[in-house]
């Protein structure tokens, strides 16, 4: 029998998350975000189950949209950081692409390429996050150069990224957002802005075109409380099963360090799941998993191949069980990705993202 591990990918839960990013913001069009393979959940499939919603897709990179087109995908795509090199311009335009520019090499680029037809592109300001885009005080020139060469490149949009806008305090969330309004107002120009928070709760920041991620595989990337994103449901559930069980005196240490000791005769569960898999070895004691969809903790480090489990209050759990490290279990049991992020000091974003090609994913 193989190493029973492997992510399930539900695309009509995939499906679901999309339609309710378009219906939270009725008056824009929603990218769906496809980088990084999907957030781990592989971007073929996920572009193909989007593809008769979705009217475009957002990756990172010439490389990650090559992959689409390489699997049939037609919808325009969005490379986010744009061209990485001028030689790139000659794909983009062969494969229909769309392009960010943040900085003045890649506008020179482009206004020096002599495309056929002329590239849609997204001229990015950086109004706070300070990482890619130009400084408003220069992006009004550099919008002026795009706009002056219409044989060069069309479909003009403004964009920006948010630093704040999954946090409880709205305050820089909104210095943001006077900034592109005030540009956007002296340019006339339409905007993409809003990634999952934004999408989820700031409607001020629904544009033209929004750019969701995360919120459509099913995580909440917001700090506080939102009824929308009680809809969102799972799309990848990381399946596994317990492949051993030992029984240890109170005392007792389990795994690397002896970090988890047994603080009365226990019953520990071996799970076939490992940082190997890319499941994350901060996971602290008590990292919650589903075994035969009850809630139990993990005890003991996290090692390449196996993590353990305290199952003594589950007395009909043993070999075989099956366990849910996060995700939705058969009984319909949920254990979200965004709880076991916070047992691990990180965000869903990287577990996600995290799961390794070892881990078959199986679509459904
Ligand atoms: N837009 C840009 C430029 C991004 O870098 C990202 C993700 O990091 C997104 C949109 C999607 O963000 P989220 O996954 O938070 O929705």
């Amino acid at each position: 029998m193989a190493r029973p591990l492997h992510a399930d990918i539900d695309l009509a839960a995939l499906r679901h998350n999309y339609r309710l990013a378009r219906e939270l913001a009725p008056g824009s069009r929603a990218l769906a975000v496809l980088k990084a393979d999907a957030y781990g959940h592989g971007a073929v499939a996920c572009a193909r189950a989007l593809e008769p919603l979705a009217p475009a897709f957002a990756v990172a990179c010439l490389e990650e949209a090559q992959t689409l087109r390489a699997a049939g995908i037609q919808r325009p795509i969005v490379l986010l950081e744009g061209i990485f090199s001028a030689d790139e311009l000659e794909q983009v335009e062969a494969l229909g692409l769309w392009v960010a520019v943040h900085s003045d090499w890649q506008l020179d680029a482009l206004l020096a390429h002599h495309p056929r037809r002329p590239i849609p592109a997204w001229l990015k300001v950086d109004t706070g996050m300070h990482r890619l885009g130009f400084p408003p005080a220069q992006a009004e020139a550099a919008w002026q150069r795009l706009r002056a060469a219409p044989e060069r490149v069309t479909d003009l949009h403004l964009m920006t990224h948010f630093a704040t806008a999954d946090a409880l305090d709205p305050g820089y969330f909104q210095h943001q957002m006077a900034q592109v309004e005030a540009l956007a107002g002296r340019l006339g120009a339409p905007l993409c802005l809003a990634n999952s928070p934004a999408t989820l709760a700031w409607p001020r920041a629904h544009g033209a075109w929004n750019r969701p991620g995360v919120m459509l595989y099913g995580s909440n990337p917001l700090e506080g409380e939102n009824d929308a994103a009680r809809d969102l449901r799972p799309v990848m559930t990381l399946r596994s099963e317990i492949i051993a069980v030992r029984e240890i005196d109170a005392g007792e240490p389990v795994g690397y360090g002896g970090r988890w000791r047994a603080p009365r005769r226990s019953r520990i569960g071996v799970i076939a799941v490992g940082y190997g898999d890319g499941y994350d070895r901060h996971a602290v004691d008590g990292t919650p998993v589903l075994v035969d969809g009850q809630r139990c903790g993990l005890a003991g480090k996290v090692s390449m191949d196996m993590a353990t489990v305290d199952l003594t209050d589950l007395p009909g759990a043993g070999i075989g069980s099956r366990v849910v490290l996060w995700g939705r279990d058969d009984s319909g049991a949920v254990l979200s990705v965004d709880e076991v992020a916070r047992y691990c000091d990180t965000i869903s974003y990287t577990l996600m993202t995290g799961i390794l090609p070892r881990v078959p994913r199986y679509y459904q």
